[in-house]
């Protein structure tokens, strides 16, 4: 179970914030610098103009001596609205049919890209997720990539032609059936191409400049980070931070891609998210927290009268799991009563609550009663700095408990701690959170040549 092991520690032991002193101009790439690969999300493919902005991006890198491979995201809200034309049409639809329906989107935008390049007076080709080698398991609409059989890329990039591959998607080996990655799925595309190819880097092209110590669309004077260590980005992802997709992020670390986080409207450098020996030669000081995050999408589920007995919770956890359910917080308490019956609550993403209920109640009488809450949201604050400062947690409960914000579950990592609280109080959490740890774009010195500081730009 989570515990936290600061609570007990005192307000006034909480030490002020250390400002981040910003490295040097630092090399992007490694590895085979030769060959690059470009994601651009959603945002910056919505319209004929950003497909035209990405393609010059595309043919600059190819003209400056790359070989490179781009991933293209569904155009502006496609996705959203595949989502909701199968919604119209089917209340549970299909998952295999929702994969053949949603994968069309990054399809669109991957063909729109290859007319533009060809305008451009050079040879590109789109590829599917499977035509791409991109082999997943067989779980619909979350699948995981298994293997990447780049041959096919690898020849077309011998050709002298540019690749641009369909986000999100791949392709099943066991059922051949053609699979999605969750949402924010491009990004992992991306990743594993960079993995396989031995790209020197991975370029992440997005409508913000990089990865900042908040959503800027909540914060605005929040401060784009430099760099970031994998552990750090982890955290930030798992705790709500959509800038990069959670298993992007782990397909990084665990073939070391280094990530290039950057805004796709303009050129200054972004967030590099690499190891963190390497963010930790580079930054002088470490502060021991780095950023705030969010997700106003949670639902609780609570459990009345389980028996306290071994092998409940695993009985519970188990069904939760084979129903493809990533459960987040977990909470029970000890029985007070002479009945011996826990209460356990733990929180799962909101539109996971269904199946989170059902897969329960499909236990038949593991306890007396199930209640649900899907307005709950949670904060966060992460910082690998933190393991060695005492007091953090301390100061995150006295500024909520000053906005009287009330904190209803509590989860810590040794980097991170965070808040289950009411959706509705999220963005506020955020902002005083922000503030109290001087996160803020104004307390670090302004802009340096390298870029490393810079003012959060939105848009769309
Ligand atoms: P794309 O369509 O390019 O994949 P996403 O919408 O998935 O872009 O991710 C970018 C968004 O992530 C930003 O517009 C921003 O609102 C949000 N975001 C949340 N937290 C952060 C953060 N800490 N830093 C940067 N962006 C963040
Ligand atoms: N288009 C998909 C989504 O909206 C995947 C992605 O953009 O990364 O989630
Ligand atoms: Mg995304």
């Amino acid at each position: 179970m989570p515990s936290d092991n600061r609570v007990g520690e005192k307000v006034q032991d909480a030490p002020p914030s250390p400002t981040r002193v910003y490295p040097q101009p630092f090399s992007m790439a490694q590895g085979n610098s030769e060959i690059v690969v470009m994601k651009f999300g959603g945002t910056s493919v919505a319209g004929a103009e950003q497909i035209k902005r990405a393609a010059r991006r595309i043919v600059a890198a190819r003209e400056a001596g790359s070989q490179v491979i781009a991933v293209l995201s569904a155009r502006g809200k496609t996705t959203d609205e595949l989502v909701a034309q199968a919604l119209e049409i089917s209340e549970r639809p299909d998952s295999r049919e929702m994969d053949m329906l949603l994968s069309t989107g990054e399809r669109i935008s991957c063909a729109l890209c290859a007319m533009a390049i060809h305008d451009m007076g050079h040879k590109a080709i789109s590829l599917t997720g499977s035509q791409a080698g991109i082999v997943t398991d067989s779980s619909h609409t979350r699948a995981k990539i298994i293997d990447v059989r780049a041959d096919r890329i690898r020849e077309t990039l011998d050709e002298d032609r540019i690749v641009l591959v369909a986000g999100f998607q791949g392709v099943s080996t066991d059922s051949r059936d053609v699979t999605t990655l969750g949402r924010g799925g491009s990004d992992t595309t991306a990743v594993a191409l960079a993995a396989a190819l031995g790209a020197g880097v991975c370029e992440i092209y997005t409508d913000v400049a990089g990865v900042f110590s908040a959503d800027p669309r909540i914060v605005p004077d929040a401060r784009k980070l430099a760099m970031a260590s994998y552990e750090e980005m982890l955290e930030m992802s798992a705790s709500g931070a959509k800038v990069l997709q959670l298993r992007s992020v782990e397909y990084a670390r665990n073939h070391g891609v280094r990530i290039h986080c950057r805004s796709s409207f303009e050129d200054s450098p972004g967030t590099l998210v690499v190891t963190e020996e390497e963010t930790e030669q580079e930054t002088m000081d470490q502060p021991f927290v780095t950023a705030v995050t969010h997700s106003e999408a949670e639902a609780r589920v609570t459990l009345t009268g389980i028996r306290d007995e071994p092998g409940v919770a695993g009985k519970i956890f188990i069904a939760l799991a084979e129903a493809g359910i990533n459960v987040d917080v977990i909470i029970q308490n000890e029985p007070v009563g002479d009945d011996q019956l826990a209460d356990l609550s733990f929180t799962v993403d909101r539109s996971d609550l269904r199946t989170a209920t059902e897969a329960i109640e499909a236990l038949g009488e593991v306890c007396a009663g199930v209640r649900t809450d899907d307005r709950i949201g949670k904060v966060s604050i992460i910082g690998a700095g933190m393991r060695s400062h005492p007091g953090v947690a301390a100061k995150v409960f006295q500024v909520l408990g000053e906005e009287s914000i009330n904190i209803e579950m509590i989860s810590t990592s040794p980097i991170k701690i965070s808040c289950v609280i009411s959706a509705d109080r999220v963005p506020d959490a955020v902002k005083s959170l922000h503030e109290a740890f001087e996160l803020g774009a104004d307390a670090v010195r302004p802009e340096d040549p390298s870029g490393a500081e810079h003012r959060p730009t939105v848009s769309g």
